[in-house]
């Protein structure tokens, strides 16, 4: 056994310390319920985040204990991200834009047992907290406008009363350290449970030069929600790297965005495509006014959680010089899966060859790997045209559901079934055409919802585009597409027709155009599919009928 390497853990507490030894100067800014920016250090973090493991100590949270957040992204939230797995308790990020019934399901499923929440959202909490009875403690982080009520702890309150922990406890890189359930548009939300070891693979993932490559010299802005994938796992990448770290509070319009961007001079920022959609078309009419926006500093902007539509990665490159990051994961993954990076051979083309290559879903990064299989369990070519299901597994790939429900995705071979269909090219690039639950099935033909969106989002008057399969009495399904226009066009069913026409076989083309305000999002802000079926699936079959309109939330 001798000249072997250390069995050292890959723990949080690593990364903890290491920030506060190496980093404590560098700066964490979050914007406040008031809009007022508020500026505290690492050094802060480490000394509260201490405080926060006392207190919570204090309250009875022990090595399993599940504490609920329930909270947007701030410094606060991220001590709590900290504080508890550093105890070996489980931090649970609750999506604070679900039904309060399914933030009920998810916290009882849990067994919540203590919940930190943002004072604004103490209303929310209230509508389900009578449903969850393993919920002790009730800890607000009050924004100053409103007074925390009898019966609730309050955070700053709590803090100023424990002392900063010292020693923390020595644990094993495979405790539990997080628990983040998906969405589950179909079926019951899943619990996805993130290990010490995991969670800091999946941070080092991050850092690689050929991922998202975040380093000290950065300012990482997550827009992603702390509650949705760890955000990402920006958040744990930046305190090990001592990044600097911007927090937009509960203010995700694109506006507050650009201006925050700005004025912190972020390099990083990362959220899902309706987001850049949104902040794409801000700068664009803002550019059009002659109002100049300085996003000099910004080295990329990761967008992922739902397909980057070319156009929309061709805009921002060519009409204002700024870099998508086009990456793709799932929470029961860390999140992070793909990232689309050119390969050296690929780099220094014109920039129409390139985009489609950004464009792509990416290449695994180190330590996933990933294939294409057929409905029968048969690998497929990576020949770029067959679709199949794409299949991975890694070390932050997880290996079953929370409680165990949802066995049929993981397989008997070690493979995790991501439901996404795709196709994999020779150079190993994912490019996603569905998830399995929203392909359109034509006549027994798989037909890419996908590929139709990137098409209508290149068109100059669409702001928004979501294709999804309406009943058919021939085909069983035919696609149909949601429009939102941008402001002030005015364009045809027949223009958007002649407009995608030359690049699909024609059986592919939409029987129908619906045009709406805004295309219903999921929780996690991308198009709710499962809606527009719900709405207008019937549309082929009863034409008489006009479709009910969607008005913009
Ligand atoms: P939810 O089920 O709540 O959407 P996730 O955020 O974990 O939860 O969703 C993961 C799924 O999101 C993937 O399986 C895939 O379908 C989709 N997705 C993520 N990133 C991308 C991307 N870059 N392009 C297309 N789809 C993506």
């Amino acid at each position: 056994m001798l000249g072997r390497m250390m069995d050292f853990p890959l723990t949080l507490t690593h990364l903890f310390e290491r920030a506060e030894r190496l980093f404590p100067g560098r700066p964490i800014v979050s914007r406040k319920a008031d809009r007022s920016l508020a500026r505290a250090t690492v050094k802060d973090f480490g000394v509260r985040t201490r405080r926060l493991m006392s207190a919570l100590e204090g309250l009875g949270v022990q090595p399993g204990t599940r504490v609920a957040t329930l909270a947007w992204n701030h410094a606060q939230h991220l001590e709590v991200y900290f504080a508890v797995p550093l105890m070996g308790a489980i931090v649970h990020t609750l999506n604070l834009r679900l039904h309060p019934n399914e933030i009920a399901y998810i916290a009882d499923h849990a067994e919540d047992s203590v919940v930190v929440v943002d004072a604004s959202l103490v209303p929310l909490l209230e509508k389900f907290i009578d449903k969850v009875p393993w919920i002790r403690h009730v800890v607000v982080i009050a924004d100053g406008t409103t007074e925390v009520k009898g019966g609730y702890l309050d955070y700053e309150k709590l803090l100023e009363g424990a002392e900063p922990r010292a020693e923390l406890p020595q644990l094993d890189e495979r405790a539990a350290a997080m628990l983040c359930y998906t969405s589950g548009t179909t079926g019951n939300p899943k619990g996805v449970l993130y290990t010490h070891r995991s969670t800091c693979l999946h941070a080092m993932a991050v850092c690689l030069r050929d991922s998202l490559g975040l380093a000290s010299m950065d300012t990482a802005m997550p827009v992603v929600p702390m509650f949705h994938a760890a955000a990402w796992g920006i958040p744990y990448a930046a305190i090990a790297t001592g990044a600097k770290l911007v927090f937009p509070g509960p203010h995700l319009d694109p506006a507050s965005i650009v201006e925050l961007m700005e004025g912190e001079e972020v390099t990083l920022a990362a959220g899902v495509p309706t987001i850049w959609l949104g902040i794409l078309d801000l700068l664009d009419r803002d550019r059009k006014a002659e109002k100049a926006h300085d996003l000099s500093r910004v080295r990329t902007m990761v967008i992922g959680g739902a397909a980057a539509p070319p156009a929309m990665i061709d805009g921002f490159k060519t009409r204002h010089g700024l870099e998508v990051t086009h990456a793709w994961g799932m929470t029961e993954m860390n999140p992070l899966g793909t990232v689309a990076r050119l390969k050296p051979d690929m780099v220094g083309q014109a920039w129409d060859t390139e985009l489609p290559v950004r464009a792509t879903q990416g290449f695994p990064v180190m330590f996933v790997e990933h294939r294409l299989m057929d409905e029968s369990g048969k690998a497929l070519p990576w020949d770029g045209k067959t679709m199949g299901e794409l299949e991975v597994r890694g070390p932050w790939v997880a290996s079953s559901y929370f409680a165990d429900e949802g066995k049929d995705r993981f397989t008997e071979t070690g493979w995790f079934k991501t439901g996404d269909v795709v196709t994999i090219d020779p150079e190993g690039y994912v490019t996603i055409t569905d998830r399995a639950k929203d392909v359109v099935k034509s006549g027994g033909e798989w037909i890419s919802s996908v590929a139709l969106e990137n098409a209508l989002m290149s068109h100059p008057a669409v702001l928004e585009a979501a294709v999804f399969a309406a009943a058919h009495p021939k085909w069983d399904e035919r696609p149909v597409a949601a429009i939102v226009q941008r402001p002030g066009s005015d364009v045809s069913e027949e223009e958007l027709a002649g407009h995608i026409k030359d690049q699909f076989a024609s059986y592919w083309l939409p029987d129908a155009y619906v045009f709406m305000d805004q295309i219903p999002r999921t929780s996690t802000g991308k198009f709710l599919k499962t809606r527009l079926r719900e709405l207008y699936g019937d549309i082929l079959l009863v034409t008489s009928q006009p479709p009910p309109a969607v008005k913009a939330k």
